[in-house]
């Protein structure tokens, strides 16, 4: 319980993935970059985390590898893994945003220290509420065809949650889509989630046609500044109205429930830099009354299975979560087991840690640069 953190250990990895996805702010094509973070502890217990960047919305791989090998490292090593509170309070206030390398090392630390008290990360975060969460796999191929044969096969493995990516290539396209999943698809709870791919101006009239589908929420419609006009959307509307991009840290989310921008928040840990940071966030949502959702970015199972644990110890998650990439998205995840998904649900490991390890072969063959901190 008292070990110090000996070595860390970074890669910077480019996975294949396997189809395109346009997701309004951004095309992802070809492979998706995220960072591998591994501390070992002076009795050779080993933590794992994640950071996964995306340029267009939180940051890059280079600078998330700069982040923690420069400006973080430093904080950790020699330092007992149980004062994660006082190395995350400190991490604030060495460098200046980069959630997700923050998000990185918070998730190495309960790892690691999970494992040496033998008790699942969300034992840490406060037990367990619940042991499955219903998983939401995102459409977001500029093919239709291509999302409809997902669309079977996810149907198929008991999926029973879709996000549409809608904004992407008009809204006649998104009224196509939303009609055809509708009609055909009468298991699943829609859901829309325009990645701020829409302007204000044409926003009102366009969320209006959406509201006859009866979708679960329609997410993020307009910039993440837009935050007057997403107050108004969601006065106007029927459809649940979900903040994202507009909530990344606690003042935004304190600002949202203040200023009614939405009515359910978006969490990621990459956007806030950790499990307990978005436990917090979760919080102040519940304070206004308003359920949260499991979101991610494009991430292999090491990062779902940290936001797993999140989701399994805070009551108000409770809009289901997107760790689908593992399963449906990447060509080769990282773990050294399959991501926990049975039967369109996710299974919260109930063992020490997060539950699974990295696949270090794995991870050497995509890897494109790695270094060691001791
Ligand atoms: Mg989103």
């Amino acid at each position: 319980m008292h070990d110090k953190i000996k070595t860390l250990t970074l890669w910077h990895v480019a996975l294949p993935v396997s189809t395109p996805r346009d997701h309004g702010i951004g095309l992802v094509v070809g492979d998706v970059e995220v960072v591998i973070l591994k501390i070992t502890t002076d009795s050779g217990v080993i933590g794992w985390g994640e950071a996964s960047p995306w340029p267009v919305f939180t940051g890059t791989a280079e600078a998330t590898m700069s982040a923690i090998e420069r400006y973080l490292s430093p904080l950790l090593i020699g330092r007992c893994v149980a004062e994660i509170p006082a190395i995350m309070q400190q991490a604030d206030k060495t460098i200046v945003g980069h959630p997700e390398a923050k998000a990185a090392v918070e998730t190495a630390l309960l790892d690691a220290y999970g494992k040496l008290c033998e008790l699942p990360v969300w034992a840490l975060l406060g037990g367990c509420y619940r042991t499955e969460i219903p998983l939401s796999v995102s459409l977001a191929d500029p093919d239709f065809a291509r999302d409809l044969d997902l669309a079977d096969r996810i149907r198929d493995a008991g999926v029973r949650i879709v996000k549409v990516k809608t904004g992407t290539q008009g809204h006649d396209f998104d009224l196509h889509r939303l009609e055809t999943l509708k009609r055909d698809y009468p298991e699943f709870d829609i859901r829309a989630d325009y990645n701020q791919g829409m302007q204000a101006f044409e926003a009102m009239r366009r969320l209006q046609d959406l509201d006859e589908f009866g979708l679960g929420f329609i997410e993020q419609p307009v910039a993440a500044s837009n935050r007057m006009v997403m107050a108004q959307l969601c006065a106007s509307i029927s459809t649940p109205l979900l903040a994202d991009e507009s909530v990344f840290d606690l003042p935004q989310a304190f600002e949202a429930v203040r200023d009614e921008i939405c009515n359910g928040i978006s969490v990621k840990i990459m956007k806030c830099g950790g499990l307990r940071r978005g436990q917090q966030i979760a919080a102040v949502a519940e304070a206004g009354g308003l359920p949260c959702y499991g979101g991610d970015m494009f991430e292999t199972g090491v990062a779902h299975l940290a936001g797993a644990h999140m989701i399994a110890a805070t009551p108000n998650i409770s809009l289901g979560c997107e760790f689908y990439q593992a399963t449906w998205y990447l060509e080769e995840d990282l773990l050294d087991q399959p991501f926990p998904v049975v039967d369109g649900k996710v299974v919260v490991p109930s063992t020490p840690g997060l539950g699974a390890s990295v696949n270090e072969v794995t991870l050497k063959r995509y890897a494109r640069s790695t270094c060691t901190v001791s």
